[in-house]
């Protein structure tokens, strides 16, 4: 089949920067799709900490100390270039200081969406100066998604621009990345602004993830049961209709997984590997784990861990009733790496100090922690409020470490309930967003455990899974092709 000369915009991209799943995407699919032969390039803006941690970063030529104006102020930007590890793939890096040499990758500030447009803008225009002629734009997550509206409207009638088609994925839709509607002179669309929801406006708000699934000609996200939710249920935050009049164009694709940064024979943050033949490594991993987190449980007690971002979305409020009440009634270890808003963090502190020795909570972002964490533990927890894919319970997988996990998103579409009497299934699945179902789920987990048979049955079941990214990349291949076919939506 022919190859397409894809362009993936995105705010974060692994190993560059990451705060999340967004950024181990992105920096997986683009090996993937660059082996299924496409023509692979990538743009994303270049944050102070990325400038000073990046070799090899070069200077575009032709591409330096050029303006963009948005509204009354000029941005001066240029544009820098390294290749994606161990490719020949080039990642274009937007640099605009004033908008990017801040503290940390996202702010707050009021001129956060102006960050982003300047980012999209500087893309597009970057690959007509390079005479890229992408046939398709993959936008990520709101940062990004007025390029679909841009390509139809402000560049629609730029011929280096007139075959290129953009999908957008959503990666949470928790996030839409909103702004004031009276800030739509940013946005340079001149008379195209009677395109942007008239109704938002009429509310005072321009919203950007919105704007993307009305115009990019395929919308994708990360799962196929977070694409039926989105669509159907509230957890669509206000965006259901808007993706129900897409129809068909709504694809669900689960993340893969990158098994050469996951997995327990190479990992290369482990100092003991393991494979489902010969789990010895799993043990000594759980014992560097206990030592090094301080925990006093037995190595054959069971550890239950977390590592995740400390959010709403992530159902700690579920914990705060249920742990105490099963550290109260069962026997086990329980360490939390993560942080977040600060009620999350008290409380894991406030746990930790109740159960010195076995509960161990430790603040922060930490990828090599996270990486023994998976490979130590008998047991991952994921009681998420929603989960648009998630990637922690498939890394759990191939690490023999057991998901505990609500049936929403992603997590539905990756773990499968265990039944002992069949000996099928993957990990512990509840249903129910409350007290009682998550106590259930870690109550019956633990049970498993006792019975040394089946918890090896689980542990083998569970390492056979294979979530590889080319599988998934097919699944982005033919959303490629589609969008490049027609079906515009102008
Ligand atoms: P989300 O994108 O909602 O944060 P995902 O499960 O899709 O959730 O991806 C989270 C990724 O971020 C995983 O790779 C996980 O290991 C990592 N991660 C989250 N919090 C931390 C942390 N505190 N330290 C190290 N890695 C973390």
């Amino acid at each position: 089949m022919n190859s397409l000369k894809l362009c993936l915009l995105s705010s974060e991209i692994m190993p560059f920067a990451k705060t999340g799943g967004l950024a181990d995407v992105v920096g997986a699919l683009l090996p993937e799709l660059a082996r299924a032969g496409h023509d692979v390039c990538a743009f994303m803006p270049l944050y102070a900490a990325v400038r000073s941690k990046t070799p090899g970063l070069m200077p575009v030529s032709g591409l330096q100390d050029l303006g963009m104006q948005i509204a009354d102020t000029k941005y001066v930007f240029a544009l820098w270039t390294a290749f994606f590890p161990g490719t020949k793939i080039p990642v274009y890096f937007v640099d605009c200081p004033a908008l990017f040499d801040r503290a940390a990758y996202y702010t707050v500030d009021p001129d956060e969406h102006r960050r982003f447009l300047v980012f999209t803008r500087a893309a597009i225009e970057s690959t007509v100066r390079m005479g890229l002629a992408p046939d398709v734009f993959h936008c990520n997550d709101w940062h990004t998604a007025f390029a679909p509206l841009f390509l139809k409207t402000i560049y629609a009638e730029w011929p280096e621009l007139a075959h290129t088609r953009s999908i957008l994925t959503v990666h949470n839709i928790g996030y839409q990345g909103i702004m004031p509607a009276a800030a739509v002179g940013d946005l340079a669309l001149g008379s195209f602004a009677a395109r942007l929801d008239a109704g938002d406006r009429g509310a005072g708000i321009i919203n950007p993830l919105k704007t993307g699934i009305k115009f990019a000609d395929v919308v994708t996200t990360v799962s196929p049961t977070y694409a039926r939710e989105i669509c159907d249920t509230p957890l669509g935050m206000g965006m259901q209709q808007t993706l129900r009049e897409r129809g068909n164009a709504v694809v669900g694709i689960l993340n893969g997984v990158e098994y050469n940064e996951w997995d327990p024979q190479r990992d290369t943050h482990l100092r003991s590997h393991f494979s489902a033949a010969d789990l010895r490594g799993k043990v000594e991993n759980k014992r560097q784990l206990l030592g090094s987190t301080g925990l006093s449980v037995g190595a054959h007690q069971p550890l239950i861990s977390m590592v995740t971002r400390l959010v709403e979305q992530k159902g700690i409020d579920l914990l705060f009733e249920a742990m105490p009440a099963l550290l109260e009634q069962r026997e086990f270890g329980f360490i939390v790496l993560g942080s977040g808003d600060e009620r999350y963090e008290a409380f894991f502190r406030e746990l930790a100090r109740r159960h010195p020795g076995r509960v161990c909570f430790h603040a922060g972002y930490d990828e090599s922690l996270a990486h023994l964490i998976e490979a130590g533990s008998d047991m991952f927890l994921m009681p998420s409020r929603y989960e648009p894919c998630g990637l922690n319970q498939m890394y759990s997988l191939r690490y023999g470490t057991i998901p505990i996990v609500r049936r929403t998103g992603g997590l539905a579409d990756s773990v499968e309930h265990f039944d002992p009497a069949t000996g099928v299934g993957t990990g512990c699945v509840f249903n129910d967003y409350d007290v009682p179902a998550v106590r259930w789920a870690v109550g019956t987990a633990l049970g498993w455990f006792e019975d040394r048979n089946l918890w090896s049955r689980l542990i083998q079941n569970a390492m056979a899974e294979d979530f590889s990214w080319d599988r998934q990349a097919r699944k982005y291949d033919e959303v490629y092709r589609r969008a490049v076919a027609g079906a515009s939506n102008a």
